[in-house]
């Protein structure tokens, strides 16, 4: 498998530290509000490597922080900490808002078929890791005390820039809107690993520590949680393109500061989800959530269709007509797979099988090419083989893919049976009615055909019977004269 390394800024060959297992990590989300679509074409693209890391027999382990405590790195900071804006915003404690928006965030994850990460670790549960790393960094020389806090002192690495490649551009994303000199720092990217003293004094959440009362940076939380639970070594770390600089660029000179070593062998950063406007937010224009999405009528399933239509490595553009798109395709799909399910269950074919998988496997082995993967899906339909063995290519692949077009498929069969069962009853209760409204849907399909001579003469039938007709928006209704 072939994945692009933002490290080295090449598509390389994938190879973990320990043969056939991944250790992979995961940056969370803030937990002040709830998770934005964008956000979660993230998490989605990343559950794709790592349902494909699975399913190309890897044992893989993967971790997660939720960021419930701050969101800070420096004391430049301006504006306010998200968490507490969260809270006085909701009129609920910290820990209140933490653990709405963690249960929302995973319910919008269920509904979007992310799978759950192996171990899911709140920063709040860290403390003693988090000072224990700092401690040693003071230890080493690489942090210092000033006005209070402990920062990182960048000056102390041979090359703080790990991902030094990044264009004018790249990095300017990182750089979080409101921040003001720290006049604490003796280098301008020094950043705090742990705060006492802080603008922002109303925290509600603070530990005891070896330099007073307060609580970590930010950064500190994704090193100590991934080195608690997968050790000294990571294969893969992976968060969205605004996160590599300055939050990864941070971890990794932190926890190879501490460590002595190198830490993590491959970064992927997924692009940003866009609107037409400009970038997504969760305080100005629409803020677009999953409910969202759902309360104007869209499957979440048909935005997760609508992500992996596109590489994550390019930025993607929400609009409603894209989605449309996606949902009319999904559709299609569905409906094309409905006689699949129907037909006898047949021989199947391994050969075939085989050749249909590996056009699948080609397309994300070769970083992730998820529209590629999809096309692979739609080339089943090509074949000549029988149903049941394409029926198991798709199952097969949407067991990587998790668009759930067959369990969709199954869902409108078993709707057109209960259709089916509903007219022969109201067919046999009021057989009179049952053959009118019999007629006026042929009408309609008449019409929609544009056989306009067949609907009018099915109207003049009805209406020889004594039946009048009242044509309404999208429907028709009847009356006896
Ligand atoms: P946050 O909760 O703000 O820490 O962000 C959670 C994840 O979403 C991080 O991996 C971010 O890099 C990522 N992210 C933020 N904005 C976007 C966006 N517009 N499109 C895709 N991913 C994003
Ligand atoms: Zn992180």
């Amino acid at each position: 498998m072939y994945l692009y390394n933002t490290l080295t800024h090449k598509r390389e060959e994938f190879v973990p530290v320990e043969p056939g297992k991944v250790k992979m990590y995961t940056c969370g989300p803030t937990v002040y509000h709830y998770a934005h679509i964008g956000n979660l074409r993230t998490y989605m693209m990343e559950d794709i490597l790592d349902r494909y890391l699975r399913y190309s027999g890897y044992e893989v382990k993967r971790v997660m922080n939720i960021t419930d405590v701050g969101h800070l790195t420096s004391d430049g900071d301006t504006g306010d900490d998200k968490m507490l804006k969260g809270a006085k915003r909701e009129k609920k404690t910290v820990m209140e808002i933490a653990k709405f928006y963690t249960d929302a965030f995973f319910l919008d994850c269920d509904k979007l078929h992310i799978r759950r990460p192996d171990v899911v670790e709140p920063a709040t549960g860290c403390i003693e890791d988090f000072i224990k790393v700092i401690s040693a960094l003071i230890e080493k020389d690489f942090a210092y005390e000033a006005g209070g806090n402990i920062y990182f002192d960048t000056a102390k690495l041979k090359e703080y820039y790990a991902f030094h490649n990044f264009s004018e551009e790249d990095l300017e994303v990182g750089v979080r809107d409101g921040v003001e000199a720290d006049s604490n720092k003796r280098n301008k990217a020094d950043f705090v690993l742990w705060f006492t003293k802080s603008k922002f004094d109303d925290q509600e959440l603070k530990w005891e520590s070896p330099w007073g009362i307060g609580y970590p940076g930010w950064h500190i939380e994704c090193s100590c949680i991934a080195m608690k639970h997968l050790g000294e070594r990571l294969d893969i770390h992976c968060g969205g393109i605004d996160n590599a600089f300055p939050h990864h660029t941070n971890e990794i000179a932190q926890s190879e500061a501490y460590l002595g070593h190198k830490w993590c062998n491959y970064w992927m950063h997924v692009l940003h989800l866009n609107t037409n406007s400009g970038k997504m937010s969760k305080s100005s224009g629409e803020f677009l959530t999953v409910s969202l999405l759902e309360s104007k009528g869209y499957d979440p399933l048909v935005y997760r269709f609508f992500c992996l239509q596109s590489h994550y490595r390019k930025s993607l553009v929400f609009s409603y007509e894209n989605l449309d798109n996606a949902k009319t395709s999904y559709k299609k799909l569905v409906n094309r797979i409905v006689p699949l399910i129907k037909a006898e269950a047949g021989e199947i074919d391994p050969d075939a099988f085989e050749a249909m998988k590996k056009r699948f496997t080609d397309a994300l082995d070769n970083d992730l090419n998820t529209s590629l993967a999809i096309t692979a899906l739609y080339d089943v339909f090509k074949s000549d083989a029988s149903a049941a063995t394409k029926l198991k290519a798709i199952e097969d692949m949407d067991t990587v893919l998790q668009i759930g077009v067959i369990d969709s498929a199954k869902a409108l069969i078993e709707e057109e049976k209960r259709a089916a069962e509903e007219k022969a009853a109201r067919l046999a209760a009021d057989p009179e009615s049952a053959a009118i409204e019999e007629k006026i849907a042929m009408r309609a399909a008449a019409k929609k055909a544009k056989n306009f001579a067949e609907a009018d003469r099915i109207r003049d039938e009805l209406a020889a019977q004594g039946i009048i007709l009242e044509d309404r928006p999208g429907e028709t209704l009847w009356k006896r004269a």
